[in-house]
């Protein structure tokens, strides 16, 4: 060949090279309605045949309140805004209604309301080939906003809700002793779980406190409940899940079929496709739930900090153990709430366990108010979730659905701050079980004193699994979360926030001021815990919507795997959110990839 002609074919394919690079160099950029390329009027009316109809623009359930908030239409808006279930049932509902410069709840373009893997499948393929932004809602609890998104296609599984048990389940293709079990579709909440397998069918299933969070929501970030210490991370009673991937694949995901796939639902699933229904493991209940209640108030900072040390010592002898979860939370006004839960122990049990605790702090007369006394209860186990039971011999501890038509919904009371909240600031970090002693336990007092003055800081016990069994935490141990959790006596969290308030509703408005100065405080108390503990990871559903490294302190060695895992799974970054495993590839809005 003439050295021209191959000097001409070599720029040739020089600049045919460089112009496909550019084509792919090109940011990917999912479409808007604004675009040229977003659906036809057709291709929507032929996605609504595909899902048997069920496909709607999103409604705005505050939209009387953005034409006139002096309006009866307003007024009632609001009014239904303050139940958690109501929130639920609107597609373009959130259970809190922003956090700070961070995101504020908005609507999705168009709906689809799916009651079938099918219908779950037809919105992937539609998402995907059309280039749209998905998102995917259950229970609508999340923190970060990773279920909402303006200008996309929402996947709405709230009505996805059967729930069927079994006296014993084997996962598919996975020889091994068959075990009680139950399975829940995708958008079943909590309250339908129980509802369905504790007071009617007398199993015990490790989920989560909130009666309204979405049951799969809640396993594939990992899940804590109560009694974590003693039936483990949610997730690890996960025995099977039907997921559906980015490509529109229908998967059975257990330890043996998709095992890689099925370890990554355990802890970061919202990644890796939408799961469409979950088997989790029942167990036999225990005779009695329990409640400690105290409230102590130190005269004196020093007092304080005696009051704390004192506690932490009583915890690790008498309560880090299987039986205990649930909370203190350590205020600035040196006030101490202590709400405690148990299983498995009588009202006896109890007294003697709290009597050394309980007698220190009567000793401590000059030094310590009892705001409020110990008051320990029991519950029989099969009656803690049961409507009938909580109306009528603890109607002060729940809030239940007014609406005529609404059949025995209830949510606990102390969960009822989070309805419509609009989120200042917050954080959480894993806490070492080694703090509870030695120097070490001087120094988590004099940090948590510190911390305490700028934010609140609640300490959920039932989060760390140190003091649980070894079963329990070889099964953790199956998850992708931040193996921290395990060394962990307690998971420290802290928050800000305004309730019920929303964005552009007039007079209903959050105070951006105060959220400011909220938000500072909020991330100053945790520096002050992170310089004590800089590796103690955070649990990514209640992270900081801003922390850094939040892949290292998410899921820790993890990561790397979970990344090469994405790549196999979601390809095409279909599932993209908040602190999503991949999701450093794409913008804050989750509309452009961006090249790293
Ligand atoms: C009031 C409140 C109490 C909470 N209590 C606890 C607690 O006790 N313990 C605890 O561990 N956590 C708790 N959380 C955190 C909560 O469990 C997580 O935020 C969980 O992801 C919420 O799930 P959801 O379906 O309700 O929310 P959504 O907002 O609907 O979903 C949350 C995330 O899960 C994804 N998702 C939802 N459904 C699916 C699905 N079918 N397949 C794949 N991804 C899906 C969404 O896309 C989103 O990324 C609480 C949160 C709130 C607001």
């Amino acid at each position: 060949m003439l050295p021209f002609v191959k000097f001409g074919l070599s720029l040739f394919l020089l600049s045919s090279l460089w112009c496909a690079l550019s084509v792919t160099a090109a940011p990917l950029r999912r479409v808007r309605p604004s675009d040229a390329t977003w659906p036809s009027v057709t291709e929507w009316e032929k996605l609504k045949k595909n899902v048997g109809g069920r496909l709607w623009p999103v409604k705005d359930p505050l939209s009387a309140c953005r034409k006139n908030t002096k309006s009866k239409a307003c007024f009632e808006a609001l009014s239904l805004m303050k139940n958690p279930f109501y929130v639920q049932e609107q597609p373009g509902g959130t259970e809190l209604s922003g956090w700070f410069k961070a995101w504020d709840s908005s609507l999705s373009r168009y709906v689809v309301e799916a009651r079938t893997t099918q219908d779950v499948v037809a919105a992937i393929n539609f998402a995907r080939t059309k280039n749209l932004r998905l998102v995917v809602k259950g229970g609508a609890h999340s923190y970060l906003g990773q279920s909402n998104a303006p200008d996309s296609l929402l996947l709405w599984t709230k009505n996805m809700n059967k729930i069927t048990l079994h006296n014993a389940f084997t996962p598919h293709d996975c020889p091994g002793k068959p075990v009680p079990a139950a399975t829940i579709e995708a958008g079943a909440n909590w309250l339908q779980a129980y509802d369905a397998i504790t007071t009617r069918g007398r199993r015990y299933v490790q989920g989560g406190g909130c009666t309204t969070v979405g049951v799969a929501g809640f396993i594939q970030t990992g899940g804590f409940g109560e009694f974590s210490k003693r039936w483990g991370v949610a997730s690890a009673g996960l025995l099977e899940a039907e997921v559906v991937t980015s490509d529109g694949a229908v998967l059975t995901t257990n330890a043996c079929t998709n095992p890689d796939l099925f370890w990554a639902l355990k802890g970061a699933g919202a990644s890796f496709g939408v799961i469409t229904k979950v088997t989790l493991q029942t167990h036999a209940l225990p005779k009695y739930f329990g409640s400690a209640e105290m409230k102590i108030k130190a005269r004196s900072d020093i007092a304080f900090k005696k009051l704390l040390k004192e506690f932490f010592i009583f915890y690790r002898s008498n309560l880090l153990n299987p039986n205990w979860g649930e909370k203190i939370v350590i205020r600035k006004n040196n006030s101490l709430e202590i709400s405690m839960l148990c299983q498995s122990l009588t009202k006896e049990q109890m007294m003697v366990i709290w009597k050394p605790f309980s007698e220190w702090v009567q000793k401590q007369s000059g030094d310590l108010e009892t705001s409020s006394s110990l008051t320990l209860s029991v519950v029989p186990a099969e009656k803690w979730w049961d409507y009938a039971y909580l109306t009528k011999t603890m109607p002060q501890s729940i809030k239940t659905d007014q609406r005529p038509k609404a059949r025995k919904k209830f949510w606990w009371k102390n969960s009822n701050r989070e309805v419509g909240l609009y989120i200042q600031g917050a954080d959480s970090l894993w806490i070492p079980k080694k703090f509870l002693s030695g120097p070490s336990l001087d120094q988590l007092v004099q940090a948590l004193f510190d911390a305490s003055r700028l934010s609140p800081l609640e300490l959920h016990f039932n989060k760390g699994l140190a003091g649980a069994s070894k079963a329990v935490i070889e099964a953790a141990k199956k998850t992708p979360l931040n193996p921290v959790m395990i060394d962990a006596f307690a998971l420290l969290i802290t928050s800000k926030g305004e309730g019920k308030v929303y964005k552009n509703i007039k007079e209903h408005e959050p105070n951006l001021v105060r959220a400011q100065k909220s938000a500072k405080r909020v991330q100053k108390a945790m520096a002050v815990m992170r310089t004590l503990i800089p590796s103690g990871g955070t649990y990514n559903p209640q992270a900081d919507f801003f922390g850094k490294n939040w892949q290292q302190r998410a899921w820790g060695p993890h990561y790397k795997r979970l990344l090469f895992l994405k790549k196999r799974y979601d390809p095409v970054g279909l599932f993209v959110g908040r602190h999503y495993v991949g999701s450093e590839f794409w913008s804050d809005d989750g509309f452009t990839k961006i090249q790293k």
